[in-house]
């Protein structure tokens, strides 16, 4: 469960000055759900995610997973606390130079679970995203669509209860961005992840979100089911 309270945040105008790209968003994303984050370009999406992931820090607010306030942590307890939140991006950053098997590995690695361990958690979820038979392949040999699923497995492999998707089936064609919204719903049921789904593209809503926000000049200006919202004119 994430709960996120009255959230701001703000940039400095290039030239002086103050941009306001946050006022005040509200926002619950149930265990075991999906919420859809939609907006016009420059809304705010972007910075929103940042500060769920912690590559920013909200000026005030807060941002709650499983009740922890994680905007009050700094140091060593932050960096624990941000293993909660797994974060998929739009082109899935895997290392090149690295097997999808690898890739997957590194968050264990840099965490010192040992070996033995790795290789269990490792096999699982490539399991889970359906590329066991790919686990010695480099990005550059597999498609788009499998190289978001072994991102997708690369940030659950600290078993976060919150997984992040910023525009993670943007630039996907329609089978694979089928297949992507497909694996986050099994996880979202699998694992009972509370799912962000930063997104453009409302097909993908339709077919995967549980409800929606939408998001406009920094604030939620509807939210609800995602029936109730896409049937408005
Ligand atoms: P979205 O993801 O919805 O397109 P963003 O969060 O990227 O929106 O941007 C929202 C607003 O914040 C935009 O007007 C953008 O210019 C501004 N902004 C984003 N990042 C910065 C930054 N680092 N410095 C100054 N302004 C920024
Ligand atoms: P479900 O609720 O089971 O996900 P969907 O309507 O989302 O149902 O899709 C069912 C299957 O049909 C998907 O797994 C996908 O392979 C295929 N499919 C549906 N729409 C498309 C599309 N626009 N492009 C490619 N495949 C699609």
């Amino acid at each position: 469960m994430i709960e996120i309270d009255n959230l701001h945040k703000h940039y400095r105008a290039p030239g002086g000055g103050e941009v306001a790209v946050l006022k005040g968003i509200t926002l619950r994303v149930p265990a075991g759900s999906i919420t859809a984050v939609v907006g016009p370009s420059g809304a705010g999406k972007s910075t929103l995610a940042k500060c769920i992931s912690l590559l920013e820090k909200p000026d005030s607010g807060s941002i709650r997973v499983n009740g922890n306030d994680l905007s009050l942590l700094s140091g060593e307890a932050l960096r624990r606390e941000r293993r909660a939140i797994g974060t998929v991006f739009q082109s899935s950053a895997l290392l090149q130079r690295k097997t999808a098997w690898q890739n997957i590995a590194l968050p264990l690695e840099y965490l010192g679970v040992v070996p033995r361990d790795i290789n269990k958690r490792v096999a699982t979820l490539l399991e889970a995203v359906g590329l066991a038979h790919k686990a010695d392949f480099y990005p550059t040999q597999l498609s788009g669509g499998q190289r978001q699923r072994i991102g997708i497995a690369r940030a659950l492999a600290l078993q976060p209860s919150v997984l992040l998707a910023d525009e993670a089936t943007s630039g996907l064609d329609p089978d694979a961005t089928a297949t992507v919204l497909q694996l986050l719903k099994q996880l979202r049921d699998e694992f009972g992840l509370s799912i962000i789904l930063i997104t453009h593209e409302m097909d993908a809503v339709r077919r995967a979100a549980d409800a929606v926000a939408e998001i406009r000049d920094g604030q939620i200006i509807q939210q609800g089911g995602v029936a109730e919202l896409l049937a408005q004119p």
